[in-house]
């Protein structure tokens, strides 16, 4: 019999989900000193469906961590660049030098997730693949006090912890154990189909507009382009037999005839990506031994290409809250949230209805930039992570507790 894999009966804090919520969340919560298991049903370095635009404010934190010198090594290519296609009109976007950031990057997720998962494993975090959450334990309060999950070889652990963190996606296991609430919904779900492309030369990323159709070029990782195209969900619908390559090719012909041109010179490599759509909402993220960050919170129409970035900003604003260890503090980690995340939520949903003219799409853009430049500030404000020290959890959080009942309670 192999021992467990899993050498702590207890921890302060259960992660489930290992890609970019539960990573960056693991990662901090470990460098401050905290006992962190995170498990992932996955296997290490699987892909996702996702396409893979960060925006500033993640790039900044990845660099903030010290992680994105390790997504370019491997070879991840700076994006200097960044051009609007409004029909036949572009509009460009130089990035500028800041904050340590002179470039934004699109990584693949089998990079991205691995490389701040192994972050936090080298932090001290337990990152368990292959294990599976399958009950979440609570008192007699009804207070989550640990989870119970089954690891790759079939057998069942009960682990103690001070909170759960369900970073476990759309479909959050954790958010329907704890029936965490829905706040607000999108209405207009758009469908996407990605592929990826060898030979496209990119001068950064691009995005294009055209009426009931967008698209966007994306520059990634192995010399490959990353290339969308959205439609409202009633068209992918209609496509017989899943022709997903005879849609791609013509919904990227009405979008703009330079793509159009370009993906003729250059290969597919791979086969196409269909996502049929997911209306947006906002969960509930918090409540008695439980929080919930990335999407397992809140979930966007991907037509923004925001959620990655969502996911590491909100990564931050929970470590903060736990670590400051009371229910207030995970009040102010929902306010904060929310003051981005409905915004997004509604300006996703409204450019994925496909019920824009150019004039109108290009004002909503203009709202997405201050929204991202006030992200930005957030981003920039939140300086370096209060450190605990040893001894008994209690103790440990005991420093950053300033008002509300604690957070993590001794295992
Ligand atoms: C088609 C498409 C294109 C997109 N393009 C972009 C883009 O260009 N830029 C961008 O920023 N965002 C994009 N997004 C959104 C982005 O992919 C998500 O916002 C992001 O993946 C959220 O990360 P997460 O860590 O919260 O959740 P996820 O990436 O969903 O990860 C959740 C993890 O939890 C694990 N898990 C689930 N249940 C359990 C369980 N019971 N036990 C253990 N593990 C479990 C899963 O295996 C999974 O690995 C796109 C999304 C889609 C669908």
């Amino acid at each position: 019999m192999n021992p467990s894999p899993i050498p702590r009966a207890r921890y302060d804090a259960v992660v489930v989900g290992a890609r970019v919520a539960g990573a960056a969340t693991a990662l901090l919560l470990a460098r401050a000193g905290l006992r962190v298991l995170v498990v992932e049903r996955s296997r290490r370095g699987s892909d996702t469906l996702s396409t893979h635009a960060l925006m500033r404010a993640g790039v900044m934190q990845l660099h903030r961590w010290g992680v994105l010198p390790r997504l370019l090594a491997a070879g991840t290519p700076p994006i200097r660049r960044t051009t609007f296609h409004y029909g036949s009109e572009p509009v460009v976007v130089d990035i500028k030098d800041r904050d340590g950031v002179d470039a934004l990057i699109a990584p693949r997720r089998t990079l991205l997730d691995v490389v701040v998962a192994d972050a936090a494993a080298e932090s001290g975090a337990q990152v368990l693949y292959g294990t599976t959450l399958t009950e979440i334990l609570r008192g007699p309060t009804g207070r989550v006090h640990g989870v119970l999950v089954t690891d790759g070889a079939g057998r069942r652990h009960r682990v103690e912890a001070g909170i759960v963190i369900g970073a476990d996606g759309a479909r959050s296991t954790v958010a329907r154990a704890v029936d965490a609430r829905v706040l607000a919904e999108g209405k207009y779900p758009g469908s996407y189909i990605y592929a990826y492309w060898q030979g496209l030369e990119l001068d950064g990323t691009h995005w294009y507009y055209a009426p009931g159709v967008s698209a966007g070029a994306i520059p990634t990782n192995e010399g490959l382009s990353c290339v969308f195209v959205g439609m409202p969900p009633g068209r992918y619908r209609a496509q017989p037999g899943a022709a997903f390559d005879a849609l791609f090719q013509q919904l990227a012909s009405e979008c703009h005839q330079g793509l159009a041109r370009a993906l003729g010179g250059a290969r597919r490599v791979g086969k196409c990506y269909p996502f049929a759509g997911r209306a947006g909402f906002l969960r509930q993220p918090w409540g008695e031994g439980w929080a919930l960050v990335g999407d397992a919170g809140c979930f966007k129409d991907p037509i923004t290409a925001h959620g990655i970035t969502d996911a590491l900003r909100d990564a931050e604003l929970l470590a903060r809250a736990v670590l400051r260890g009371t229910t207030g503090a995970l009040a102010e980690y929902q306010a904060t949230r929310d003051s981005f995340a409905m915004e997004f939520l509604e300006l996703s949903d409204r450019i994925a209805s496909f019920d824009w003219d150019l004039d109108s799409v290009g004002g909503l853009h203009h709202r997405l930039s201050r929204l991202m430049a006030r992200e930005c500030e957030c981003v920039r404000d939140f300086g370096s992570l209060p450190r605990t020290s040893a001894g008994s959890t209690a103790e440990r959080i005991g420093g950053y507790r300033s008002h509300g009942s604690p957070v993590l309670i001794p295992v």
